[in-house]
This record gives C-alpha cells, structure tokens and sequence, in this order.
C-alpha cells in the first residue's frame, strides 16, 4: 500500500554557511528517508527553506555594510547549490521571503487571533533614545549578572550560557551606538500556548513512536507549565501584521517559520499546476508528517507548533519529530563564532559526497552526540566504503566483464552456501526497509554494510578467480550469485549513497534510475549487457589528516 509522507526539515538562517552539524543534524537524515520511500513507491514531499528573517540576520547585515536581504539572497544561493552538489533532494527548497510565505502567515495569524488564542498586552521595552528605536534582545550589550563578562548580549551570555533578559544586564548599551536604554512601553501580540496544556499533553503521551530524547524534553516542558508567548516584536525586517496600526512590527521568527511547512506545501501545489494539492499532505489520516530537526529545535516542533495547528484546525499534527542530538568535531564542541567547524561548501569542494554521506550516516547523532574527525573520515572511506564494498563490486565487475564478453554470466545450480547469501541478500533489504521505517539510519547503513562483508566472505571460499580455470560453470554461478548480491546493495545503500548507487546501477546494465526500481531485489538477467564498470570510491591519503584539522578554528 503507497504512503503518502509529508517531510519537513528545519529551516537553516540564511545569515552564514551550512556545516556538517547541520547536515548530520537534520538534512541527512531527511534525505535518505525520502529517498527510500520515493524508491518504495510512497509519494513523498519534502520541502524546507532559507529562514531569512531574525536579528542574526540584520546583525550580519550591518557587520558587512549590506541591506539583510543581500545577504539572505546570498546564502539562499548557496544552500542551493549545496543541496545539489550533496544530493539533498528536495521537492521544494523555498524561503520565507516571499509574498506567499507571508499570506499563510497571515491567514493562521488572524485565524488564531479570532479564536482568541492570539491576544495584544502592552510589555517594557529597550528603546535607544538616540537611535530613536526599540531594540530587541540582540541589540543591547552589557555586563553578564552571572560571570560578569562583558560582552553579554540581551538573550544569552556567550561567556557563561545563561539566557538572559535584557533588563537583567548591568549597564546595558544600545549595540549600534552605545547610548543606554531606556525601558519604554510597547504594545505586543502574545499566542496563548498556556491554554493548549491539557491537549498538548494528551496527544504527546499518544505518541509511542518518538524516540526517547524527544519525549522526554517534552514532557519536561509540560511539566513545567506551557507560558503565553510574545509572537510580534519592535524591528523593521520581517512579515509585517496583517492589521492596520501596526507597521513598525513584525511577526517575531519563531511564529512564522514554522508556518513555512506549510506555506512550502502550498507553494509546491501552485507551481505544480494543482492548488488544492496541498491538502493531500495536510489533512486526513493517510498522510504522515515527518519533521527532521536538530534536538535544539524539538520544543518547537512538539509543543509550539503543534499548538498552533491545533489552534487553527483541520491540518495533520505531526507523526514523528526524529530530532538528532549534536555532531562534535574532532572531540570539541561545534562553533560557528570560533570557526570550530567543517563548513559544507569547503568540503564539496575539496571531496565527493557519498564518504561524507556515509562517515555521516553511520556515525550518526541518532541517540547521543557523536563525533566526526578528519581520521575517522579517511579510516572509513579508505577501510570500510573502498575496501570492503567498492573493492568487492570492482573485482566482481571487472572480473566478470574481462572473462565473460562483459555479460553477466548464467548460474548453474545453487548449492546451500549460495542460496544462503541470495536469501540474506533478500532479508537485508527488508531489514533496511523495516529500520528506516522506524528512522533507525545507524542500524539500516550498518545491516547494509554487513551484507556486503557476508559477499566478501562467499567469494573468498568460492574464489572463481581460481576456480575458472578447473570449473568455468562454478564459477559462473559464484560470480551471478555476487552479482545479484551486488544488485542488492545497490538498492539497500542507495538512501545513504546515491550517487555510486546510480553509477552501480549503469555498470549492472540497468537503465534509467535506481529510485525506479523500486525497495525490492532485482537481479540482473543472465546475458545482461554491463558496462565498463570503473572504481566506485577512490582511497584518500592519510595526510590529508593534519591540513584540515589545522584549518580547524582559523579564520
Ligand atoms: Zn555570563
Ligand atoms: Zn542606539
């Protein structure tokens, strides 16, 4: 039966370059999930976008002399090309600048507002007198009361951690000029998250299929009690109120870029020819959503968005929320203002991306922090993606092309061995399948990789390379059987490593691609015409090793 999977994957700020924490966090994960179930038949659409609004943005903006919409456009650009040149397959890759991002809000905005989950309170303010504006939390600067630290900012001491407010900072200052704030009353919407207490909490204990770190958070939150939220603030870049009175206001980030799974779904429909189509990812019991996040973002995901969907009715609530936990690097914590970090375009523009794919894959941060270092990646491709499957696809192929007119060879008779490696070939892609239903990524790569270590094993004791020249018919079928074997984990990695995946499939003969075939064995016909087949991976050079650890927290 076809499922129908709604995948929505957080949305990165456009404000500076994707890194690996991300990809391992959110992008990954999300890939190889569509991936297998558009190969299994599912109809599936997964969309994000570039989150262009938020102070880190203006912040940025003003470091670099550039309007914020510059350097939005600039990174939307090159996430683009990041998703392209890693495989990210999105059905839709949009931003939350657009006139259409900023009607849905609207509407969910208003419609919240006429039920009276959305009300106005007046709240205190920064406002630099000199700048002659208010100044949200990022824009005053002070003294951390905590560790005293100087360089304390009105959300969060970067020193100590702490979250801060801006009123709790000692002699606090406006960030652009210095002038010391004055506190002002201004008039906000808040979104009454309190009054969905007792129904969040009853639909997160129905939610059996969440993996343990995202119950858990949750319910720490419930426990301490839902609290009304400020969804407007006093700035000038933004989706602005739908309502008259209120142009110096924008809808604070965090409320609209969560509708934007939604407005993407809607996008998607109109440039598809088909408004209405978003319904059949948004309403009724046939469509499962999916959000892929890192675990920094899961309140959002499980509490505050939800709540807003329940507030505004007759759209899905969310299936599962597979958060990942971090991605360390080279055994330190990742950071972006520290340049302790592996960005994305440097890499793909020094390496391929099925290693990344794979080290990231199969080190994922599923359950706890993992770490990626520059030798784990070499170890791994070189050991485990050359070695152990490209080495084993290589000899096969070429051995075959060379001994048997570039045809794959008729089997004779199977004895146990052989029908036993066909059978564990069958089981594995059912395994695979079962493990990535249940967004179990480290356990389905692994039973993939295993497969492939059982087909070195069979053709070590079967050796045709030898036994060719006593018995050409055995070692016939000992090559169709690793052939067929090979089939498999063309399918089985193909979520993981789509890219040698489709080169497989064109050496295997196969037209047309991989995804087509669908989650199933297909093995090759005796007679199939392969091509040429060319190595799968290629070995790296241990040095590599001290240069990019040495990049490591340089500017
Ligand atoms: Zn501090
Ligand atoms: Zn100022």
């Amino acid at each position: 039966m076809r499922e129908r999977i709604f995948i929505g994957v957080a949305w990165p700020y456009a404000d500076g370059p994707l890194h690996l924490g991300h990809i391992a966090g959110a992008y990954l994960p999300a890939d190889v999930f569509a991936r297998y179930h558009r190969a299994k038949g599912d109809e599936v659409l997964m969309v994000s976008g570039s989150d262009q609004h938020g102070t880190p943005i203006t912040i940025k903006a003003e470091q670099e002399g550039k309007k914020p919409g510059e350097i939005a456009d600039k990174y939307h650009q090159q996430f683009l090309d990041s998703w392209e040149r890693l495989g990210i397959s999105f059905d839709l890759f949009t931003r939350t600048g657009t006139a259409n991002h900023a009607e849905v809000s609207h509407d969910i905005f208003l419609t919240l507002l006429d039920k009276g989950y959305i009300y106005k309170a007046t709240v205190s303010q920064p406002y630099c007198p000199r700048c002659q504006r208010y100044l949200t939390d990022r824009y005053v600067e002070g003294t951390c009361p905590y560790c005293s630290s100087s360089g304390a900012r009105g959300d969060q001491c970067d020193d100590c951690g702490k979250p801060l407010t801006p009123a709790e900072l000692i002699d606090p200052r406006c960030r652009l000029c210095a002038t010391t704030p004055q506190f002002k009353d201004s008039e906000h919407f808040f979104f009454r998250l309190s009054a969905f207490q007792d129904r969040i909490s009853a639909w997160a204990s129905e939610q059996g299929q969440w993996r343990p770190n995202v119950y858990n958070l949750t319910r720490r939150y419930l426990k301490e009690g839902l609290k009304d939220r400020a969804i407007t603030r006093d700035i000038d870049w933004g989706v602005p109120l739908p309502l008259d009175g209120f142009e110096g206001k924008r809808l604070y980030v965090w409320f609209e870029a969560v509708i934007g799974y939604l407005s993407a779904t809607k996008e998607w429909a109109k440039s598809s020819g088909d408004e209405g189509k978003w319904r059949s990812f948004w309403q009724g019991d046939k469509a499962k959503s999916y959000y892929f996040i890192g675990k920094d973002n899961i309140p959002f995901h499980t509490l505050i968005w939800p709540a807003m969907l329940m507030g505004y009715s007759g759209l899905n609530l969310p299936y599962d929320v597979p958060a990942n936990e971090f991605l360390t690097i080279e055994g330190k914590k990742l950071s972006t203002s520290r340049h302790w970090a592996v960005w994305l375009p440097d890499y793909l523009a020094r390496y391929e991306p099925d290693p990344l794919r794979y080290l990231l894959s199969i080190n994922m941060p599923e359950t706890g922090d993992t770490d990626f270092s520059w030798r784990e990646f070499v170890r791994r491709n070189n050991d485990e993606l050359v070695a152990t499957y490209g080495n084993l696809v290589h000899r096969v192929l070429t051995f075959v092309y060379r001994n048997f007119d570039g045809c794959v060879p008729a089997p004779g008779e199977l004895d146990s061995r052989s029908q036993a490696v066909i059978d564990m070939a069958k089981d594995t892609l059912n395994t695979v399948g079962e493990l990535l239903d249940n967004c179990f990524f480290k356990a389905a790569i692994k039973s993939a990789m295993s497969l492939a270590q059982e087909a070195n094993r069979y053709l070590e004791e079967k050796s045709p390379w030898k036994a060719i020249k006593e018995d050409r018919q055995a070692a016939a079928t000992a090559l169709n059987v690793a052939i067929s074997v090979i089939s498999c984990l063309r399918t089985a990695l193909y979520p993981f490593l789509p890219f040698s995946s489709q080169k497989l499939h064109e050496y295997l003969g196969f037209e047309g691609r991989v995804e087509d075939d669908g989650w199933q064995p297909r093995f090759p016909s005796p007679g199939q015409k392969l091509l040429p087949p060319e190595t799968l991976f290629s070995k790296l050079d241990e040095g590599l090793i001290e240069g990019e650890v040495g990049r490591l927290g340089a500017c």
